[in-house]
């Protein structure tokens, strides 16, 4: 089924232990497109400004990502400064400029308002619930968020939550948004909030899945070349949203193969700054992978 996502495209600029790059494609839509148009079909709601060069929408084109509601605004384009220290689980950011998506009111194109899989990706939830509402009967809804919205925009983000089904947000979000340390208690806390099926990343250590009377636990992909964290939960929530579109099928077993391809895609995205390892990569690489989680995973019972 085709996948609607609205969120942020960016310019990020980055600096890590091992290199810095500056003012290179980023945003939480830009991955979060990329990582699911191996699976599925993607629709994608943004906005950018003059600034933004033909080559990178060419690029999201050339996955064949729907860029008709990608709108282009007097202004400059989204932009993101963030750090990492060697314990790359945590960003620092130092620097977000929102510059076009401060009054970005966006009006749907009319072949979106019948899709029926939306991912809200990281960006201000008023926005996200502008996008839900011209959606005409939405069967899958899921959402990520980051603490600059848990605590600048916390009342908007509860009305969001209302009205997702499934919420992606990192073990710190988690924290933050139940104002629980305890990561199970803080799981009950928010499930109680809108989204019955919760993700919480952890990063290198991997995600927790939280469903109705069950939690499951993905590793991290033990990864000997980690360049860049920078949109590991957007290729994560972009592989897991695209899987699940792909196969409509919400049971269990089925959540917990996309939650492995989000890891998947995940692990691929930190190998290489911006997206240039998604831009390399191909659907046999993928495949492989997910066999090898399963290897990594398995064990006998006595
Ligand atoms: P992550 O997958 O969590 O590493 O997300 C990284 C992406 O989020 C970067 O490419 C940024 O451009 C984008 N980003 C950072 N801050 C924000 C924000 N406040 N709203 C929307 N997108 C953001």
């Amino acid at each position: 089924m085709e996948l609607l996502v609205v969120g942020s495209v960016a310019f990020d600029s980055v600096k890590t232990p091992f290199g810095e790059v500056k003012e290179v494609l980023g945003g939480s839509a830009t991955y979060f497109s990329t990582a699911a148009s191996f699976f599925t079909n993607v629709s994608l709601v943004a906005v950018v400004g003059e600034d933004f060069p033909k080559e990178h929408v060419d690029f999201l084109k050339s996955r064949n990502i729907d860029t008709t509601g990608l709108v282009r605004s007097a202004g400059k384009t989204f932009r993101w400064k963030g750090e990492y220290t060697y314990e790359l689980n945590e960003a620092h950011t130092l620097d977000t400029q929102l510059n076009v998506f401060e009054k970005f009111r966006p009006s749907l194109p009319q072949s979106y308002k019948d899709h029926k899989v939306v991912f809200l990706a990281n960006i201000d939830p008023d926005l996200q619930r502008d996008v839900l509402r011209q959606i005409n009967a939405p069967k899958l809804v899921a959402c990520d968020t980051m603490n600059f919205w848990i605590e600048g925009k916390r009342e908007s983000l509860i009305k969001t939550l209302k009205l997702v089904d499934i919420l992606i947000i990192n073990d710190g979000e988690a924290r933050e948004l139940s104002r629980e340390p305890n990561l199970v208690k803080a799981a009950s806390k928010i499930r109680e909030l809108g989204p019955k099926t919760l993700i919480i990343k952890q990063g290198e250590y991997g995600a927790l899945l939280f469903t109705n009377n069950n939690v499951f636990s993905a590793p991290g992909y033990p990864l000997e070349s980690v360049f860049d964290p920078t949109g590991a939960g957007d290729s994560f929530a972009g592989g897991f949203m695209g899987y699940l579109a792909n196969s409509m099928n919400l049971d269990d077993d089925n959540i917990r193969r996309a939650v492995i391809f989000g890891s998947v895609m995940a692990s691929f995205n930190v190998e290489d700054f911006s997206l240039n390892r998604l831009k390399s990569l191909d659907y046999q690489e993928i495949e492989n992978r997910f066999r090898d989680f399963r290897r990594l995973t398995h064990f006998d019972d006595i």
